[in-house]
């Protein structure tokens, strides 16, 4: 079994299904409403441990009852999460959805998420030094991201950043990451004096774009290759890039090779947008092997 240990957000979804979406001064009736638990740290924690890793996450939740349901749902993914904390007078990080007219509309509100300071991770680096692999994204405060990929240098332990949601990223910290995963969108702002060409060509074997439904693209070395995804009836697609990146992480950490392991994260991510919800949709280890 290998270790992974994932640094990011934990969050409770809030989500508001409704015919109509609310204009500004506008008040309409929903169809129904349901909490379901989110975020991208705890999204790629639970994909992990579905794929068979021993998982440990490092994070925060507010000393709400969200926090506790968080927990909750980490204990019965049989994530570690003994370095998730509680903090005091704070609240869990929330994302309210509204879905309507074929489309969703998110406010996230990063609460607790903002407490995973460098101070508050350098106190599992010990947990750290430990792992196969470390997984990281960017819901959480961006020098939190620059003193990660500092340390996991430092400690030789390999380092995947889903540069996700997108923000500009300092070279240093493009250099010292050990592989990073930009859809289309985060490419873009990665990589905004570079075409997505000449930015894989520059970091060979290191930056795979993924691309949706089409899968997932990189330079080997020598030349550009692009590993289709799986075709399959898309129900929900939400989450389907934490199920790639988890799948992605255990895979190389497992020793596969790039392509193989690109072939397990998009068949892993493409049976998670078969079923609704973000994490309701991840497979576990045994489905992605028998569809390989
Ligand atoms: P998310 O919607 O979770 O934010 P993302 O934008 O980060 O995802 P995408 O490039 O949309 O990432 O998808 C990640 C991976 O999920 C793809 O590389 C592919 O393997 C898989 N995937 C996404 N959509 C589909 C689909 N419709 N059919 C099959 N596989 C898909």
């Amino acid at each position: 079994m290998v270790k992974i240990v994932v640094i990011g957000s934990s969050s409770m979804d809030l989500v508001v299904t409704s015919d109509q979406r609310p204009g500004a001064g506008e008040t309409v009736l929903g169809r129904s409403f349901k909490t379901v638990p989110g975020g991208k740290g705890a999204n790629q924690a639970v994909a992990a441990a579905r794929l068979g890793a021993e998982v440990y996450m490092i994070g925060c939740v507010g000393d709400d009852h969200y926090g506790a349901a968080i927990l909750e749902n980490f204990k019965q993914n049989a994530v570690d999460a003994t370095n998730v904390e509680p903090v005091t007078h704070t609240e869990s990080g929330t994302a309210h959805i509204i879905l309507a007219e074929g489309d969703n509309s998110i406010v996230v509100v990063k609460g607790a998420n903002d407490h995973v300071t460098p101070h508050y991770v350098k106190k599992s680096e010990l947990l750290i030094k430990q792992a196969n692999m470390v997984l990281i994204q960017q819901e959480i405060p961006e020098e939190t991201v620059e003193y990660v990929s500092e340390l996991c240098q430092e400690l030789d332990v390999p380092l995947l950043l889903n540069p996700a949601p997108a923000r500009p990223l300092s070279k240093k910290v493009i250099d010292s990451v050990s592989y990073i995963t930009p859809n289309e969108h985060e490419a873009a702002v990665l990589f905004d004096n570079l075409s997505t060409e000449s930015a894989l060509k520059q970091y060979s074997n290191k930056v795979f774009i993924t691309e949706g439904k089409a899968g997932a693209r990189y330079f080997d070395g020598e030349k550009e290759i692009t590993v289709p995804s799986y075709t399959v009836e898309a129900i929900d697609t939400t989450g389907a890039g934490d199920t790639f990146n988890a799948a992605l992480a255990v895979a190389l950490a497992e020793g596969k090779s790039i392509n193989e392991s690109l072939q397990f994260a998009n068949r892993a991510a493409s049976l998670s947008v078969t079923k609704f919800g973000a994490q309701g949709g991840m497979p576990n280890r045994t489905e992605v092997e028998a569809s390989l």
